[in-house]
């Protein structure tokens, strides 16, 4: 395992450019007296901290596609052939997705919780790994795939009790699936989706859509404001596991820096708001979190395993 420190860290704080044997260990310690010396932070973390769980993120190193962009909005709601090809997908993909369990970045995060450091934690991520690792206060800012929406008579049912529905409807279908990709989605052989038969709304039969904000699609504006909340209400910002591409994570990074606050980045690669931080740590998220905890004796605490959590 190996930390870097950002251009942007090293010019502010020379000590911590120099190589040397102790880096690390230094660079740790200077995130966890960071924390320790903070009185609440808000949190925004991204797909980086659920990589480890074994979900896919969207972008590389440099922040850019990792993948080719994921359907978006305006075509799911315009085209019945894009529904069949997102729900077909998710179909497959969701066996995937719905089994993964948090890792050790979350349970870093949920222990930092405990010790009463956390004011809210602001995820991009729809996979509620933050509540099952024990975070209490999350806003899922970019909703819940766990979660189905109908468009028509605004009904909400699990997406569990969707899939089942799926199968039901396509009992004879069968995919050649490619590869897993972000957000429970699969790449499947050309033209796999076209015999799917997408399940309607249980209710009103209308049309049904993931209950997450697509790509394209607007964060509704009682969310974003209960965030900006948050961060307002926060004495830092730290940003764990996202490149911050999407304005929609980077605005608050934007809103910390514009009040004055100071912004931490754990991240491993480039992020849009590299510039904005106070301290940018450059690593696995899981790694670096967990031993800044083990640097801060007098405030960790250790995660309850009891949860659920995976090493
Ligand atoms: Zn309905």
């Amino acid at each position: 395992m190996r930390y870097e420190v950002s251009s942007q860290y090293a010019a502010r704080r020379r000590v911590l450019a120099a190589a040397c044997a102790n880096c690390r260990l230094r660079i740790v310690s200077a995130l966890g007296d960071f924390l320790s010396r903070t009185g609440s932070l808000a949190v925004l973390s991204g797909a980086g901290v659920s990589t480890g769980s074994g979900i896919p993120d969207y972008r590389d190193r440099s922040g850019d596609w990792k993948h080719a962009k994921p359907i978006e909005y305006g075509p799911f709601i315009s085209s019945e052939a894009t529904r069949r090809r997102y729900w077909a997908r998710s179909y497959v993909g969701w066996q995937r997705f719905s089994a993964a369990r948090p890792n050790a970045a979350h349970a870093a995060l949920a222990a930092l919780d405990d010790a009463g450091m956390i004011d809210t934690l602001i995820t991009q991520n729809v996979d509620r790994l933050h509540q099952r690792a024990g975070s209490r206060n999350v806003i899922d800012l970019h909703g819940d795939l766990g979660k189905v929406r109908c468009l028509d008579c605004n009904s909400v049912f699990s997406r569990a009790g969707y899939q089942r529905q799926l199968k039901r409807v396509n009992a004879d279908w069968h995919a050649e699936v490619f590869r897993i990709r972000p957000d429970g989605d699969a790449e499947l052989a050309d033209g796999t989706h076209e015999g799917f038969t997408v399940a309607d709304c249980f209710h009103c039969g209308g049309m049904v859509k993931p209950d997450v904000v697509m790509f394209g699609e607007s964060v509704p504006r009682d969310r974003v404001d209960e965030a900006s909340a948050a961060v307002d209400r926060a004495d830092a910002l730290m940003v764990v596991g996202s490149s911050l591409m999407v304005f929609s994570g980077y605005r608050f990074a934007r809103q910390a820096s514009a009040s004055g606050k100071p912004i931490v980045i754990v991240n491993d690669g480039r992020t849009r708001a590299d510039d904005l931080a106070t301290l940018k740590l450059e690593g696995d998220c899981a790694d670096v979190l967990s031993d800044a905890l083990d640097q801060m004796p007098t405030r960790s605490r250790r995660p309850n395993f009891c949860r659920g959590i995976s090493s």
